[in-house]
């Protein structure tokens, strides 16, 4: 089993859930109550590497599919999202510069003598 501490797939004992966690509910059989599709067993883990223990849930692998492509999504949109923050910056920057450079040829008189025609 992967140990999250390890980092690594090492050996780990299977425990009683409050031998981990001692405020978890010790009903082992668990679902969300707004998606009850989302059903799952718990185990208490204790790794036989480092001692470190926590919580693993059994559930249907396509529910880890889902999972692994709702993750990818949302880093897809938030790379995208910063990408287009970075954008907005360089344009309303380069607005600024351009802006001012209009000011600039306002200023001139063959600027003011077109308009007037
Ligand atoms: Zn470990």
């Amino acid at each position: 089993m992967w140990c999250p501490t390890c980092k690594a797939v090492t050996s780990c004992k299977s425990v009683y859930v409050r031998h981990v966690n001692q405020y978890v509910a010790t009903a082992r059989r668990l679902y969300r109550t707004n998606h009850d599709d989302v059903q799952f067993y718990r185990r208490g883990r204790k790794c036989q590497t480092c001692g470190h223990g926590f919580m693993t849930a059994e559930t249907r692998e396509d529910f880890i599919d889902e999972l692994v492509e709702l993750r990818d999504t949302l880093a897809a949109i938030k790379h995208d999202t910063e990408q287009y923050i970075a954008d907005s910056e360089k344009t309303s920057k380069s607005l600024g510069s351009l802006n001012e450079s209009l000011g600039k040829l306002r200023a001139l008189k063959i600027y003011q003598k077109q308009k007037s025609k």
